[in-house]
């Protein structure tokens, strides 16, 4: 058994975001195309003699009780198989809170692959992405990682050809978007246009970076664009600096755009900085961890801007 492991947290932006309809129960059932983006929080997970779960953070802000899904992951998993002492987490975020990034998922996600490593539970991916569910919908695509369809409410996956590589500006505005606020005031039944998902299947299909930029849409920006303007104004930045798209990834603020060039991408970043219209600002490359042959293994952090 490991005494201690490091994990990295990666994020996610969607490059299409369809809702289907509202449920009865009212979740939104979805179909989304995500990818992970080379932009990731650090995770350190320790064993300590002493029980309980201890979470330290560079975020003051952030809980670091049952409020932080890391706990939620941590306890998940203790509870079921009897662990004795307890664990300690060093969590170090990089990844924008609360920005349509799944920053939270994605640390429930290393946390429930770390400590399977650690105390050698002997789950598989299938099983750790069945507990994932129970954290939230997007914990199992967290685990899974790299490009794929989403369907269902987030959970059901099928892994699909990677993003053809390229440079993505992120950049979030200096707000904070609850995903509960967004999703209830979408209304579903009265949107005027869907993205083409199946399109841009076929477009990631072919290997098509242009065909795949073409298709990128999401409908949850006919609720937090309105509500959140500086979105637009984000949006509007990077096609002037000659993104090939600009979208907003989630439910938002976090805005992308493509970008054939890192140095066209980091010009717009400054762009947008010396505005004022955002802070948090990074340029990254898709993440799959089956393209390495590709040179792409997102091994390099995402670059502040
Ligand atoms: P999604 O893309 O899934 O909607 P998000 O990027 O909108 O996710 P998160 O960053 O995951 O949102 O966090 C949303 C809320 O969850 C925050 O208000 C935060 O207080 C809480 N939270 C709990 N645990 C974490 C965590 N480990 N990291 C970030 N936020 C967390």
């Amino acid at each position: 058994m490991r005494d201690e492991i490091n994990l990295r947290s990666y994020g996610k932006i969607n490059l299409c975001l369809d809702v289907v309809r509202r449920r009865e129960d009212g979740y939104h059932e979805v179909r989304m195309v995500m990818q992970t983006v080379g932009l990731y929080d650090k995770l350190k997970l320790r064993r300590t003699r002493e029980p309980g779960i201890r979470i330290r953070t560079n975020l003051p802000f952030l809980p670091t009780g049952p409020g932080n899904l890391v706990h939620r992951a941590a306890g998940l998993l203790m509870e079921e198989f009897h662990i004795e002492g307890g664990i300690h987490v060093d969590l170090y975020k990089k990844i924008p809170v609360a920005a349509g990034m799944a920053g939270g998922s994605s640390n429930a996600a290393a946390v429930l692959v770390g400590l399977n490593r650690m105390f050698r539970l002997g789950l598989s991916k299938k099983e750790l992405m069945d507990r994932g569910l129970k954290l939230g919908a997007d914990v199992p695509y967290c685990i899974m990682r790299g490009t794929a369809l989403a369907e269902g409410i987030g959970e059901k996956l099928s892994p699909l050809p990677p993003m053809p590589d390229c440079h993505i500006l992120l950049a979030k505005p200096p707000v904070s978007v609850s995903t509960k606020f967004v999703y209830g005031n979408l209304r579903a039944d009265a949107l005027e246009s869907h993205p083409d998902v199946d399109g841009m299947i076929r477009a990631l299909e072919a290997g098509s970076l242009e065909e795949t930029a073409a298709r990128m849409g999401n409908v949850l920006e006919t609720v937090t664009v309105p509500a959140y303007p500086q979105i637009q104004a984000i949006k509007d930045r990077m096609m002037e600096a000659g993104a090939m798209m600009s979208l907003m990834s989630g439910s938002g603020p976090t805005v992308f755009g493509i970008f054939r060039g890192q140095e066209e991408a980091a010009r717009a970043g400054r762009l947008i900085r010396r505005e004022g219209i955002a802070r948090q600002i990074y340029t990254v490359r898709p993440y799959n961890s089956r393209n390495k042959a590709g040179g792409n293994d997102g091994a390099i952090q995402g670059k502040r801007e």
